[in-house]
């Protein structure tokens, strides 16, 4: 699948700078296995959009003309990003960190209960945070009002596994970057996960699984009772997802 981005912006770090405290198995002391940071770089707009993508281009279409003030898009560096093995048993080579904050988005810490979210938690390719940003930046654009999304964890700096030893539930997947977990939106505004279904704005919530479908999600695995639909070959009902909807890009670079 073709995704092309703009602006490259990336700085470097010497693996394991500022990443103690890691549980992340499988890093490695390989030379290839660069860290870096995505930087904010204000005034470049993400302009190209994943093949396929015809429900998104539509609404940014017909958004345009009443488009709200937004903070300027980040624009996310094309690294070579790689994602190892498979989601549930892989690694993440040369990702890239999620800011803990962004124009869209404010990452939360689903063990801790806070925001943002630790660093360590929020790495993944460079192709899925360039398809989550722009998802977040297009739902955004199409709800005005709509305030910044919650996400929850991506991948570890290295991958690897992302168990229940490093809090909460822990994750089956999660492993190789190409998966995020993105909370739904509360009928109250608040940026907190939502406490009961009730708490859900559902048709908000079935905008952005809609939108991530439309920019080409793999799947997106939702809850039991939180009454969210899709093509039911990416779409997935499944437990423990009543609070966030569970995106996973396919692995393009392979
Ligand atoms: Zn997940």
């Amino acid at each position: 699948m073709s995704f092309r981005l703009t602006a490259l912006v990336a700085v470097a770090l010497t693996a394991g700078a500022g990443l103690a405290g890691c549980g992340g198995a499988g890093a490695g002391a390989s030379g290839i296995e660069q860290v870096r940071v995505l930087r904010l770089n204000p005034g470049a707009l993400v302009t190209k959009q994943p093949r396929g993508a015809t429900t998104v281009r539509a609404a940014l279409t017909t958004t345009a003309a009443g488009a709200p003030r937004l903070p300027p898009a980040m624009a996310v560096p094309q690294v070579g990003s790689l994602a190892i093995g498979r989601p549930n048993r892989g690694r993440l080579v040369n990702g890239l960190q999620l800011p803990g904050t962004g124009p869209d988005w404010v990452t939360y810490d689903p063990v801790l209960h806070q925001v943002p979210n630790r660093p360590d938690r929020r790495w993944g390719t460079d192709r899925l945070l360039a398809f989550l940003l722009f998802v977040l930046r297009d739902y955004r654009l199409a709800n005005p009002g709509a305030p910044p999304v919650l996400i929850g964890d991506l991948s570890l700096p290295y991958g690897g596994p992302f168990g229940s030893d490093l809090g909460g539930l822990g994750h089956a997947s999660h492993q190789n970057g190409l998966d995020v977990d993105v909370v739904y939106p509360r009928r109250d505004g608040q940026l907190r996960p939502p406490d009961r279904v009730a708490d859900v704005d559902r048709a908000l919530a079935q905008d952005l699984v809609s939108r991530f479908v439309g920019a080409g999600a793999q799947f997106a695995f939702v809850g039991t009772r939180v009454g969210l639909g899709g093509p039911p070959e990416v779409v997935q009902v499944i437990p423990h997802h009543n609070d966030h909807v569970h995106v996973r890009i396919a692995n393009w670079r392979r």
